[in-house]
Formats: C-alpha cells, sequence, structure tokens
C-alpha cells in the first residue's frame, strides 16, 4: 500500500455507502463501485477487471464513464498494465499514456485519455482482479489518489472473498461429497420450486426414482471401497446419459432422484435409456469387472398432487414396483 499517515482521511458520497449497504450481490457491488469512484477520485472512467487464472487473461466486468476499453473485453495478463498490476500485486499509475508501450495504455489513449491508475484486488496473497480509473487529463493521479484508490480496493477484495466463501460454502452444503451430485437438501429446495411453477404456470415435471439392485452385495463381494467407486462411476454415468435441464440427487445410500423439467411423454423412454446406460456400465476395480443394474420409479405431477411429497411417493410406489417385478426395470405410475 502506498504510505499513508493516520491522519489523513477519505471523503465518501453518503450516497455510495447507502447504495452499497443496499447491494444484493457481487454484481451490483462492482457496477456501483465503477460507478461512484470517478466521483470520488476525478475520474472519466472506472472499471473492475476480474481474473481468469488458467487463461492469464483479464476481463473488462464493470465499466463507467469512457468506454476506450468496453465492458467484456478480455485483455490479456502478459503486455497489458492491469496484467502487470494483476500479477505483481502493486499498484501502478500511468500520467501520461502516450508513454506506455503496453496494450491497455495504447488502447485508453486512442480513446481519449491521458491517465490511468490500476489498484490490485488482494485478499490473503489471492488477486481476483484490478480496479482501475482514468482520466482525460496529464498527470492526473497523485499519492492521495494512490491511497485512496487502494483503500478502496482493498475493501473490495474483502467482499469478493467473503462472496467467494459464502458461495463456496453454499454449493458444499448442497453437494454429496462422495459422487458430487446435489443431496436431498437441494432436492428439497429444486423441487419445491418446481412444484410452485406447476401450481403456478401449470409447469409440468416428472421424477425419476433410483436404487441400485442388490447393492449389499456389491460390497459384501469387493468391499465398501469398491461400493463407493461403483457410486461414483454410477453418477458420472448418469450425468452423461441426462440433459442438461434435468437435475440429479443423491438421497442417500444407493437411491437417487432425477427431475425433470416438462417430463411429458418421453419420460419413460428416457428412465430406460439411464436404464440401459448402467446396465452397459463395467466399474474396474482391483482386477475385478463390476456391473450393476438399477431399478427405476417415474411419475409425472398431476393435480390431484397438494405437495412435492405426493410425487415422491408415487415415484417411491413405481420404484417398489420395479423392484418387486424382479429388478432391472422402469415403472411409470
Ligand atoms: P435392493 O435391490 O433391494 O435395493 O437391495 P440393496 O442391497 O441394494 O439394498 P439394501 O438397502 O439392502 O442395501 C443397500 C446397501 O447400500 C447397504 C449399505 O451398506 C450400502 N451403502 C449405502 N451407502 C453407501 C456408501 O456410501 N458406500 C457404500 N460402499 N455402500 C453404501
Ligand atoms: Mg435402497
Ligand atoms: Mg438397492
Amino acid at each position: 500500500m502506498p504510505a499513508f499517515s493516520s491522519n489523513e482521511s477519505i471523503c465518501l458520497p453518503i450516497k455510495f455507502i447507502n447504495d452499497l449497504s443496499q447491494s444484493q450481490d457481487l454484481s451490483e457491488t462492482l457496477n456501483l463501485i465503477s460507478f461512484w469512484l470517478p466521483k470520488i477520485i476525478e475520474s472519466d472512467r472506472a472499471s473492475v477487471c476480474l481474473g481468469n487464472q488458467p487463461e492469464h487473461t483479464l476481463e473488462v466486468y464493470a465499466l463507467f464513464g469512457n468506454n476506450a476499453i468496453e465492458a467484456k473485453t478480455i485483455l490479456p495478463v502478459k503486455g497489458t498494465m492491469v496484467g502487470r498490476v494483476f500479477q505483481n500485486k502493486t499498484l501502478e499509475i500511468q500520467n501520461n499514456l502516450l508513454d506506455s508501450d503496453d496494450l491497455d495504455c495504447l488502447k485508453l489513449h486512442q480513446g481519449g485519455l491521458n491517465s490511468c491508475m490500476d489498484a490490485p484486488l488482494q485478499k490473503l496473497g489471492n488477486c481476483f482482479g484490478t480496479l482501475n480509473i482514468g482520466s482525460l487529463s496529464t498527470g492526473a493521479y497523485q499519492h492521495q489518489d494512490a491511497v485512496m484508490l487502494e483503500c478502496i480496493a482493498n475493501w473490495l477484495a474483502n467482499y469478493i472473498h467473503s462472496q467467494i466463501e459464502i458461495s463456496e460454502q453454499k454449493k458444499r452444503a448442497e453437494t454429496d461429497p462422495l459422487t458430487e451430485t446435489s443431496n436431498r437438501r437441494c432436492l428439497t429446495t429444486v423441487g419445491n420450486e418446481m412444484f410452485q411453477k406447476w401450481q403456478n404456470d401449470s409447469q409440468s415435471f416428472a421424477m425419476i426414482m433410483i436404487d441400485i439392485d442388490n447393492f449389499k452385495r456389491i460390497n459384501d463381494c469387493y468391499g465398501h471401497h469398491a461400493g463407493d467407486q461403483v457410486l461414483i462411476n454410477f453418477s458420472s454415468v448418469v450425468r452423461q446419459v441426462i440433459r442438461k435441464s434435468d437435475h440429479f440427487f443423491r438421497m442417500g445410500g444407493e437411491e437417487f432422484v432425477i427431475l425433470v423439467e416438462d417430463g411429458g411423454n418421453s419420460i419413460a423412454k428416457h428412465a430406460e435409456r439411464i436404464r440401459q446406460a448402467v446396465e452397459e456400465m463395467s466399474v474396474q476395480y482391483e482386477g475385478h469387472h463390476i456391473n450393476i443394474t438399477i431399478s427405476c420409479g417415474v411419475t409425472v405431477v398431476n393435480k390431484q398432487d397438494h405437495e412435492l411429497e405426493c410425487v415422491y411417493c408415487r415415484a417411491d410406489q413405481a420404484l417398489y414396483r420395479s423392484k418387486q417385478n424382479g429388478r432391472n426395470l422402469t415403472t411409470v405410475i
């Protein structure tokens, strides 16, 4: 951080803080910062760039003012000032853009700007991107401006860090760690949402309940680890067969549910495709080739259903019939 003394202060508009405190999500916060920044540090442009780590690029995510470099532009880390600030995690000022060979500086200059300043968005050694401002004037930014930009960048980085933590925790709370499918808690949420859409807009859906046949034998014959591997491979095969709009959940043990949007007539065929794909799957485990079959219970939501539980009970009954009729079957009720 640029050196500053403890009696230096920063003046922020009340409306800025008020808007920030009412922001609903990360995207809104980034846009608010870009909107207010040129009013806090006199500028003609402000933007946030976020890093795409594996690609070594930065994306202009939020932008306000002069659009010499437009929103959504992908900038390389190499050969740009933002890239250098991102990589070195050190603020830079360029008070005469004509002096720079950096790609972004050239673009900004072509768009009429003459000064720019970029600050890293860093927290605990991670850099999420950069906070950037630009001015039409030459020599626009001084030490005090750098202190302010870095101060706001550090606050923003802290906020981004918390948002990432929250979304990762939410994902963990809704994901089964073994198979990486959504868990039962998530089924309740998604199922109730679909049931609500059915009641409000008659948007139909279907449920496929799946239970692996004689799974206990797999554990007994090959051990619990082999059973785990079968569950992992089974989930991966199902993910390959289902449609993008389907929702796949592990209920617990060797029981799974798929919620299918607009289930309709083709639902039995869809379940059969899944059943056949699993039947064809072979799991290699310590020299063994393990094959499994599944039983499916299928049902489509109907007008008599007054809650999700009704759909769930019918799918369960259908599954029970598949088991009673010899397993490796699909039953529709
Ligand atoms: P059915 O065809 O009637 O469904 O017979 P089944 O053997 O599949 O059913 P049962 O309910 O008797 O046994 C299910 C077994 O699944 C018992 C349990 O030990 C095993 N199981 C549950 N969760 C896991 C898991 O996470 N990993 C492993 N390896 N086994 C599990
Ligand atoms: Mg079972
Ligand atoms: Mg079973």
